[in-house]
C-alpha cells in the first residue's frame, strides 16, 4: 500500500502536522472521521430573531470597506443582496478576502444577526451559493496550521488516488446480506454527505465494520482459549491456605473468601483460568491476589503481578513482602527504574526459577523475560490490558492462569458482551473497621467552609487530597481550577504550618513518585493533583478529599477518586465543589455502591467516562460508540461468531484480522 506522502498535495509540512493529530497512514487519513457535521441551510432573515446564528447567500452589492485598527486587527464592511433583501455584513480579520469580494460575487455568509441594525457579524464567508436543500459540512479535529478545508482536501485526494486499496474487514457474505456499499463509497459519503439518509447508511456500515473486527478478535481469542484450553492443573494444599488466612492481621470478608476459593478451584481444574475480580475501590482485592500467588507458589509455580504504574508496583511489593515475611517465598520487583545489572540478575533468576513471585509493570510479559514455570499472571486495573496484549501472551506460547483485578464496575450486560469469556468474582462488602466516608456537594461561594473543614482534619494530623481538572491555567479554560493555581492558594492558606505539594501527569514519573512517597510517609499534608492519583494508592491517614470543578468528571471517576480516602479506621470526608450540574453530583451524597453509580453514569453520560479515554485498552473506537451502537455491537458479535465458526478455509479477511491483532501491541 502507498504511503501518506504519496497523496497529492501532502508535502513534508502537512505530513508532520497530520502525524501530530495521529494520522500516519492512508488508512488513518481516510478514517479520520468528522466529529460532527454542520448543516448549512439558508435562513429567512424576515423570520430570524435578534442574535440568531444565520446563513444567507447572495451577491456582494457594495465595494467592501476595510478598516485597520491597532494590534493587527481589521474589519471589513459591505452590503449583500440576499433572497430576503439587503443586509449589512461585517467580518473581522479577513483583509485577505477583499480582492475576491468584487461587486456581484456570489457568497455564503455565516454569522450572528443583529436585527435592529440589520447587520450580520460574520465568522465565515465562502464563495458560492446555497442549494435549496441543506448542505452538510463535515467538521474535523484540526491543529494549528492544518485547517478543516486542508484535511477535507487531503482525504478526498486520498480516496480518489487510493480508494480501491483501502482495507475492508467485512466478509463478502455479510456485505451481501446487509446490502452494504463498498468501503470506498461509504468513506466518500461520510466525508461528503449528500443527504442525512445516505450519511446514516454509510455510518452504519463503517460502525458495523469496526465492531465486527473488534468482536472477531475477542471471539477468536475466546475460541483459541477453548481449543487449547490445556491450562495448568495442580493440587493446592488447602489446609496450608486456611492456616495462612487465619494468620492474617484481619479476617477476610466473606466475598473475599469466596473469591479466594473460586480461584483455587480454577487452579485445580484442567482448563485455563481466565477470571476477573471486580470490586469497588478499597474492597480489598489485593489480598485475594496475594493469596492466589501464595497458593500458586505452594503448588510449585511462579507468579507475575502487573500493575499499571511503578508506584503501585512498589506498594504491592512492600505489602506482599510484609505478608509473606515468615515464608521462604522469594519475591522480586521489576520496574523501569531498576538498574540494568540488577535487572539482568532478575531475568536470570526468573529463568532458573529461583524467583517465585515477580511484581512490576507491563514489561513483565512484553520484554524478553523468560520464565522457568510461569503458572499465574495477575493484572491490576484490568481495563488497561487490551486484546492485543492478551494475544501477545498467547503468542509467546505460555499459557498461565490469568487473573484480572478491576475497580471499574462495567455494567453487567456490557461486561458479558465484551469479556464474555471471563468468569467473574465480585467483592461487594467493605472490610470491617473502616471509617465512613461522607460526601458533600458545595458551591464555590462556600469555599471558606471547605477550608475550615480542611483545617479541622489537618489539626488532627490527618492528610488531605485536593483534585483539580487542569494542570495550569490556560486562557481558554481559565474559569477552571488548576493544580498550579490551587497549590499557590493552599500555600497562602495553610503554608505556614503544613507542607503542600503537587503531582500531575506532565511531571517526570521519578519526580511524581518522589512526591507520592513523601505523601505516603506523611511528610506532605496537602497533596494537590490531577486525576493521576486515581490508581490504587493506599494512604490510610488521608481522611479528606476536595475535588474542584467536580462537574467536569463522570460519577464513576469521582467514585474512584473518593475511594482514595476512607481507607483507615477514621471517618472521612469528600467535598465536591461545583456551581453547576449539582443534581447529578448529589447522587454521590446518597450512593456509595460503585456498581449503582456506574449504571447512573452510564445512563447520563454514555460509555465515554466509564471506559475512559486514558483507560482505553480496547475501547478506542474511531466511529462506533458502545452505548449508542449497542445493537450494532450485538449483531456484529453474532455475525463474527458465525463467521469464525464456518467451515470454509481461512480466507483473506480472516488472515488480515488475525494479523492486525498480532502486529500492534
Ligand atoms: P482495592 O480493592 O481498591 O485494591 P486494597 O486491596 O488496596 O483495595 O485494600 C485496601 C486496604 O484494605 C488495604 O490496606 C488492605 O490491607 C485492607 N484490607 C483488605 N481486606 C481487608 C479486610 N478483610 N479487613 C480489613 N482490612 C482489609
Ligand atoms: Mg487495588
Amino acid at each position: 500500500m502507498a504511503n501518506l506522502s504519496d497523496v497529492k498535495g501532502v508535502g513534508p509540512k502537512a505530513l508532520s502536522l497530520l502525524n501530530k493529530i495521529g494520522i500516519s497512514s492512508i488508512d488513518d487519513l481516510v478514517m479520520h472521521y468528522p466529529f460532527r457535521y454542520e448543516y448549512l441551510k439558508r435562513t429567512n432573515l424576515m423570520e430570524a430573531l435578534d442574535d440568531d446564528k444565520v446563513i444567507v447567500d447572495g451577491k456582494v452589492e457594495s465595494i467592501p470597506i476595510l478598516m485597520r485598527f491597532k494590534a493587527g486587527l481589521n474589519k471589513m464592511n459591505f452590503r449583500l443582496i440576499s433572497n430576503s433583501g439587503v443586509v449589512g455584513v461585517s467580518i473581522f480579520n479577513r483583509a485577505f478576502l477583499k480582492n475576491s469580494l468584487q461587486v456581484g460575487t456570489s457568497v455564503i455568509v455565516i454569522g450572528k444577526f443583529d436585527k435592529k441594525k440589520n447587520i450580520i457579524t460574520a465568522n465565515d464567508i465562502k464563495l458560492g451559493t446555497l442549494s435549496d436543500k441543506a448542505k452538510i459540512e463535515p467538521v474535523y479535529h484540526v491543529t494549528q496550521g492544518l485547517t478543516n478545508k486542508n484535511i477535507s482536501t487531503y482525504i478526498n485526494m486520498a480516496l480518489l488516488q487510493f480508494g480501491k486499496e483501502i482495507s475492508d474487514y467485512i466478509p463478502d457474505n455479510y456485505i451481501n446480506k446487509y446490502s452494504f456499499s463498498n468501503k470506498r463509497t461509504a468513506l466518500n459519503i461520510v466525508h461528503n454527505p449528500p443527504t442525512d439518509e445516505k450519511l446514516e447508511e454509510a455510518q452504519y456500515r463503517l460502525k458495523y465494520e469496526e465492531l465486527f473486527s473488534f468482536m472477531f478478535k475477542i471471539n477468536y481469542l475466546k475460541k483459541q482459549n477453548k481449543a487449547n484450553n490445556k491450562g495448568i492443573s495442580r493440587k493446592v494444599p488447602i489446609d496450608k491456605i486456611k492456616d495462612f488466612i487465619n494468620k492474617l492481621p484481619f479476617s477476610l470478608t466473606s466475598d473475599q473468601e469466596t473469591a479466594v476459593f473460586e480461584i483455587i478451584s480454577d487452579m485445580e481444574k484442567k482448563g485455563r483460568m481466565n477470571r476477573l475480580i471486580q470490586g469497588d475501590v478499597g474492597s480489598g482485592k489485593t489480598i485475594v491476589a496475594f493469596i492466589a500467588m501464595y497458593a500458586n507458589y505452594l503448588s510449585g509455580m511462579q507468579s507475575a503481578l502487573m500493575a499499571p504504574t511503578e508506584i503501585l508496583a512498589i506498594q504491592h511489593y512492600n505489602n506482599l513482602k510484609e505478608i509473606l515475611k515468615d515464608t521462604a517465598v522469594n519475591i522480586a520487583l521489576l520496574t523501569g527504574s531498576i538498574l540494568k545489572k540488577e535487572k539482568l540478575d532478575i531475568y536470570k533468576e526468573l529463568e532458573d526459577g529461583s524467583i517465585n513471585i515477580v511484581i512490576g509493570t507491563h514489561a513483565l510479559i512484553q520484554d524478553d523475560v523468560i520464565y522457568n514455570n510461569l503458572g499465574l499472571v495477575i493484572t491490576d486495573e484490568q481495563h488497561r490490558f487490551g486484546v492485543n496484549q492478551r494475544a501477545n501472551l498467547q503468542n509467546k506460547g505460555i499459557r498461565p492462569d490469568i487473573l484480572y483485578m478491576s475497580a471499574t464496575p462495567i455494567p453487567r450486560t456490557y461486561a458479558l458482551t465484551i469479556y464474555g469469556d471471563m468468569d467473574t468474582s465480585i467483592i461487594k462488602q467493605r472490610p470491617k473497621g473502616r471509617g465512613k466516608i461522607k460526601t458533600y456537594v458545595k458551591s464555590n461561594s462556600e469555599i471558606k467552609d471547605v477550608l475550615q473543614l480542611m483545617l479541622d482534619e489537618l489539626k488532627k494530623h490527618h492528610q488531605v487530597y485536593v483534585i483539580a481538572p487542569l494542570i495550569e491555567d490556560n486562557n481558554e479554560n481559565s474559569a477552571l481550577a488548576s493544580v498550579c493555581d490551587l497549590r499557590d492558594k493552599m500555600k497562602l492558606a495553610f503554608g505556614e504550618y503544613y507542607n503542600i505539594d503537587m503531582v500531575h501527569g506532565k511531571m517526570a514519573s521519578s519526580a511524581k513518585d518522589l512526591i507520592m512517597q513523601e505523601f505516603i510517609q506523611g511528610k506532605i499534608q496537602i497533596l494537590i493533583s490531577t486525576t493521576v492519583i486515581e490508581v490504587g494508592v493506599d494512604v490510610s491517614n488521608a481522611t479528606m478529599m476536595v475535588i474542584f470543578d467536580a462537574n467536569r468528571f463522570g460519577l464513576s471517576t469521582l467514585h474512584q477518586l473518593r475511594g482514595r480516602v476512607g481507607r483507615g479506621s477514621n471517618d472521612s470526608k469528600c467535598v465536591l465543589i461545583s456551581d453547576s450540574d449539582t443534581e447529578r453530583l448529589k447522587i454521590m451524597e446518597k450512593e456509595d455502591d460503585g456498581f449503582k453509580i456506574s449504571e447512573e453514569d452510564f445512563k447520563l453520560r454514555g460509555h465515554g467516562d466509564l471506559f475512559g479515554t486514558k483507560q482505553s485498552g480496547d475501547m478506542n473506537f474511531k466511529i462506533a460508540n458502545i452505548k449508542d451502537d449497542y445493537d450494532i455491537l450485538l449483531k456484529a458479535k453474532k455475525d463474527s461468531e458465525e463467521y469464525l465458526n464456518c467451515t470454509t478455509n481461512i480466507d483473506e479477511i480472516k488472515l488480515k484480522l488475525i494479523n492486525s491483532m498480532n502486529n500492534n501491541s
